[in-house]
Formats: structure tokens, sequence, C-alpha cells
């Protein structure tokens, strides 16, 4: 995976390209970013972490939505997994059933992220999704051991999975950050 993270970019066959031009805007507010003694602000590591979900996201061949995850230590100085949604590795890159929502065949970026996180549950862990997980994927969160909290930074369809968090305690918290990316679909 970091090979690829490493290459150029390139347009997949949705036509878009990735990782591609990038957008800022300044409507939101960010979390807790402090100014240091040079008067320079400087981002909170929870605004660094989704945008980094967002740019993972633009990995995704998906053609229903590009969804990435940062799975971080508690005290955020260690990334320990990521993940963006798509196809198995060395299958069509691309989705399988494209027209059916909630069924396109993509793998979800909380799934793979789980999936390339080899820490152990006893480590404190934070995740960060551009997208609220669903509830397949909150269930998936839950078995990952000691998850402390999830960012996310859009909502999805159905937010049904905040009950199933809620009902084992991990908060579930929407950050409002000036992404990177607006142009995910
Ligand atoms: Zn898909
Ligand atoms: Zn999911």
């Amino acid at each position: 995976m970091k090979e690829e993270l490493l290459t150029a970019s390139e347009k997949n066959h949705t036509g878009r390209s990735r990782p591609a031009s990038e957008k800022n805007h300044t409507g939101r507010s960010r979390p807790a970013s402090e100014k240091n003694h040079t008067g320079r602000s400087r981002p909170a590591f929870e605004e660094i972490y989704l945008n980094l979900a967002f740019t993972l996201a633009k990995r995704s061949t998906c053609q229903r939505l590009q969804v990435g995850t940062v799975i971080t230590s508690s005290d955020f100085r260690k990334v320990l997994a990521v993940g963006y949604n798509g196809n198995a590795s060395g299958l069509p890159n691309c989705c399988e059933n494209p027209n059916e929502p909630g069924n396109c065949g993509c793998l979800h970026s909380e799934e793979n992220a789980a999936i390339n996180c080899d820490s152990p549950r006893s480590i404190k862990k934070f995740v960060f999704v551009t997208h609220h997980p669903c509830r397949a994927c909150a269930k998936r969160l839950i078995n990952l051991g000691n998850v402390q909290k999830i960012f996310y930074g859009k909502d999805y369809r159905s937010t049904s999975s905040q009950e199933i968090l809620n009902s084992v305690g991990i908060p579930i918290i929407k950050l409002e950050t000036p992404f990177l990316y607006e142009n995910l679909i």
C-alpha cells in the first residue's frame, strides 16, 4: 500500500483523477487549532488526520462514494492503519454492482483499515473516517478493541450506527474542518 500511495496520480475508469486538485474552503471552524509563539496557527491533529482520510479517499475507485479511514494511537503519535473503499486486491478496480446502493461489492474503508490494523486490542485508538460509518463498520470498529473515539466529516445516508456505538460507550463526533477535498462523491 505504501508503494501505491507514492505513485503518481492517475485517472480511473470514472474519469476522476486521484489525488488531484485541491480545494480549500474557509467557511468552517477548525477543531482546537492554536497559534504558536510565531503567530502562525497550526492545525489540530484531528484536522490533520481527517484531512488525511479525505486524501486517502481520493484513491477509491468506488463509483458510488469515496471514503477514507485513518486509525491512530490515542496520543496522535502513530498512524496505526489506513484504508479506503474498493474491491479486494487483485480483483478488477471497480464496483461489482455500481447501481446497487449499499451493495456495490466494494470493501468499506473502515473494513480495509481494520484489516490493515495489526495493533493489538490493548492499544487505545482513534478512528478518523470521511463519512459516518455504516452499522456493519461500526461493529467492525468496536471489535478492533479499545477505540476511544470516532471522528467523521460527512453524514452518510444512515446514522443509525450511532445507537450501536453509544451503547458500547464509543463517542462519535462530527468534525468541522477545512477539507482539502470537497469534490468527493
Ligand atoms: Zn463500490
Ligand atoms: Zn461501512
